[in-house]
C-alpha cells in the first residue's frame, strides 16, 4: 500500500515529461473473485486496451516502437503475475528505466493511458473515498504514530522519547519539598510532550488526508491529549481505547477492528436506508435511485447510474450484448440484442458487469458486506442505484 502515500504520489505527480517518451499509465481490474478472471481473462483485457492504443498511434514509427517497448514490459508482468489484490496499478517508460507497479486492494475501471505523465487521477479520486485511520497510541512519556487504510496497519514513525524528568521518590528532611519539584517538572514535561503529540498528529492527518483519529492508551492521558487536540481533530476522534505503549501492532490492529467495522457497518446501513427510501418515495424518488434488478440495469445502461449498491457476493444471471455491450437480465425473442440485434452472451455475474460499467463511466459502487444491511438490500429487491 505505497501508493496511497503522499511522497510516492507526490513523485509520480511531479514527474516531469520526457519530450518524445510518453508513460504508459495501466489500471487492471484483477480480481480473482470474478470468475473469468480466476482463469486469466484480465490478460485478454489488458491485450486489448493495449492494441486500441497501439492503433491511435498514428505515423511516427518511433513512437510505435517507444509504445511496443512498454507494453511488452507491462505484458510480461501481466502474464507471470498471481493476483493477490484487486487491482493492479503500473507506470512505465522503459526508455528512460521508469517503471511502477503495485497491486491494490481496490477496484477501479480497466484504463490505459499513454501520455507524458503518469495517469494517477483514479488514486487521487479513490483517496477521498477510502476510509483512512491515524491512530495514536500514548502513555504519559512516549507516543506511537500508526496509519490504518484497507485492513492494513503500518507504524509511522518511531518512538519519540525525550528523556522525561521522572517523579521519583527522594529521602531526606527536603523530601516534601523536593518530591513537589519534580512531580511538577514531571507534568510540564508531559504537557509539553502531549502539545508536541498533539501536532504530531496534525501532521500525519493533514498529510495522510485521515478522515478519523483513535487516541490509544492510559484513558487520564488519552483524555489530556483530546483536551489538547485543536477542535477540528477532536470531531475526528472516532474511539479512545485503553492500551499499553508496549504493545504489538498487530495487536494495536485487533483492539481498533471492532471500531472500524462498526463504523463500516453504520455506513453502509445508512447508504441501503437511504436508498431505499428514495427509490420507494412516491412521484419524486424515482429520478433520483431505483431498487430492483430491472430498473437499475435500465439506468446502468443509460450511464445513469452515480453509486451502484450491491451485496457482497451475490451473482445474478444475465445477457450481455458482445457488440453494442447494452445488459440485460432475460433473455428477448431468439436471443437476440434489443438494440442492435446482436446474439446474446450470457453470464453467470450480471452484477459484476454492471459494476464495470458504472466504474468505466466515472460512477462509484458500493459493495454492502455487512450483514442487516444486506439482509435490506436483498429482501427490497438485491441490487439499486442512486442517479446522476
Ligand atoms: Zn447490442
Amino acid at each position: 500500500m505505497n501508493i496511497f502515500h503522499q511522497e510516492i504520489l507526490k513523485k509520480l505527480k511531479e514527474r516531469s515529461p520526457k519530450e518524445g517518451s510518453p508513460v504508459l499509465s495501466v489500471y487492471l481490474n484483477i480480481d480473482p473473485s470474478f470468475p473469468s478472471n480466476a482463469k486469466g481473462g484480465y490478460k485478454t483485457i489488458l491485450d486489448q486496451m493495449l492494441t486500441r492504443i497501439e492503433k491511435e498511434i498514428s505515423g511516427d514509427g518511433n513512437l510505435k516502437n517507444h509504445f511496443r517497448e512498454d507494453s511488452q514490459w507491462i505484458t510480461k508482468k501481466v502474464e507471470t503475475l498471481i493476483p493477490s489484490g484487486k487491482t493492479l496499478v503500473a507506470f512505465c517508460d522503459i526508455s528512460e528505466g521508469f517503471t511502477y507497479e503495485e497491486e491494490i486492494p481496490l477496484r477501479l475501471p480497466n484504463l490505459v493511458i499513454y501520455e507524458e505523465v503518469p495517469y494517477i487521477r483514479p488514486i487521487i479520486e479513490a483517496m477521498d473515498e477510502y476510509e483512512r485511520y491515524v491512530i495514536c497510541l500514548v502513555d504519559s512519556e512516549k507516543a506511537r504514530l500508526f496509519l490504518f487504510a484497507f485492513g492494513q496497519l503500518e507504524e509511522i514513525q518511531d518512538t519519540v522519547s525525550l528523556a522525561p524528568v521522572k517523579y521519583r521518590k527522594t529521602v531526606g528532611t527536603d523530601h516534601m519539598r523536593s518530591q513537589t519539584i519534580f512531580k511538577r517538572r514531571a507534568e510540564t514535561w508531559t504537557s509539553w510532550f502531549l502539545k508536541d503529540t498533539s501536532s504530531r498528529i496534525y501532521d500525519l492527518m493533514e498529510e495522510s488526508k485521515a478522515q478519523y483519529l483513535i487516541l490509544m492508551g492510559p484513558s487520564e492521558v488519552t483524555s489530556e491529549l483530546f483536551r489538547l487536540l485543536p477542535k477540528t481533530l477532536q470531531e475526528k476522534v472516532v474511539a479512545r481505547l485503553r492500551m499499553s505503549t508496549k504493545s504489538r501492532g498487530e495487536d494495536v490492529l485487533e483492539t481498533i477492528l471492532p471500531v472500524v467495522e462498526e463504523r463500516e457497518r453504520a455506513n453502509e446501513l445508512r447508504i441501503v436506508t437511504d436508498l431505499i427510501t428514495t427509490a420507494n418515495k412516491l412521484g419524486g424518488g424515482f429520478d433520483k435511485a431505483v431498487i430492483g434488478i430491472n430498473p437499475t440495469i435500465d439506468v446502468v445502461n443509460q450511464g445513469r447510474a452515480y453509486l451502484l449498491v450491491y451485496p457482497a457476493g451475490t451473482q445474478i444471471r444475465g445477457y450481455f450484448c458482445p457488440k453494442c455491450e447494452v445488459l440485460l437480465d432475460h433473455s428477448p425473442k431468439e436471443n437476440k440484442c434489443p438494440y442492435c440485434s446482436e446474439i446474446l452472451d450470457a453470464t453467470d455475474d450480471l452484477i459484476w458487469l454492471a459494476s464495470e460499467k458504472v466504474l468505466a463511466l466515472g460512477g462509484k459502487i458500493e459493495e454492502v458486506k455487512s450483514e442487516d444491511a444486506s439482509r435490506q438490500l436483498l429482501s427490497q429487491g438485491i441490487i439499486g442505484a442512486f442517479l446522476r
